[in-house]
């Protein structure tokens, strides 16, 4: 690392766990986000932030007034673009030494055979079942680790599942793939926007600790958020020997 960095990443330096290795484990890192919404939007941030050497997201949306009360990579003069376009924008700013890779597309299946075995871990910022699924199950068959966020209203998840253990669990095994689960969207439901920005942010947490290898990590954890009463509450997650995606690995 020369001077520059060094001071901008002196304040992870400074930490005895953390130090200039695992700046430097940073800063070789890829991490893949699925979606540029309200989760994606504060993890960005803070990976960019942060040092993440390589970070890829993947959205397909342009910028609505609608969105600017919590997806903070945008500007109101942003309205109108291309979401990962716009997040470039304000990435590059924060943070010129990280690699962007900004695709704007819907994921299919074939997508994610590609991107996240490249990738040494996926968050999950997405705002619906079928994309979660898809992406569980590539992140299960490449052996990568998730991080998946979810808010809606009041209510808000954050969940780790470190794919690289063969006794973690994998979402499937929370939400099953047949299981009846309703999308609900924020567009007719609602959302806070600090909580959906804490979560996200939480996410880029748990993303820079498996990334530079340091703390305990929530992996195999459900952390569940009233933002209405503030109270949090961890559940262990067990990974299902029946599980249709992760039990046959
Ligand atoms: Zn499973």
């Amino acid at each position: 690392m020369n001077d520059e960095q060094l001071l901008r990443y002196s304040r992870h330096i400074l930490l005895a766990e953390f130090g200039v290795e695992g700046q430097e484990r940073l800063r070789t890192a890829r991490a893949l986000v699925i979606g540029a919404g309200g989760l994606g939007c504060p993890a960005a941030l803070y990976l960019a932030a942060s040092g993440v050497g390589t970070l890829t997201i993947v959205d397909s949306d342009r910028v609505d007034l609608t969105n600017l009360q919590r997806q903070i990579l945008y500007r109101t003069e942003s309205v109108g673009m291309v979401k990962v376009d716009a997040a470039r924008n304000t990435l590059a700013a924060i943070n010129p030494e990280v690699n962007l890779v900004t695709l704007q597309q819907r994921l299919a299946a074939g997508d994610l055979a590609e991107l996240v075995p490249r990738a040494d871990l996926v968050l999950d910022c997405s705002d619906n079942f079928a994309t979660r699924h898809a992406v569980n199950r590539a992140c299960v068959q490449y052996a990568r680790p998730l991080v998946s966020g979810a808010a809606i209203r009041f209510d808000a998840q954050l969940m780790v599942f470190d794919l690289r253990k063969a006794d973690a669990p994998c979402y499937a095994c929370l939400f099953p793939e047949d299981g009846e689960v309703e999308d609900v969207q924020c567009s007719v439901m609602g959302v806070l926007a600090p909580m959906v920005g804490a979560i996200g942010a939480l996410q880029a947490m748990e993303a820079v600790k498996l990334l530079a290898g340091i703390g305990e990590g929530a992996s195999g954890r459900l952390l569940l958020l009233d933002a209405k009463s503030s109270e949090w509450r961890s559940v262990r997650i067990r990974k299902d020997p029946a599980c249709a995606v992760c039990s046959s690995r």
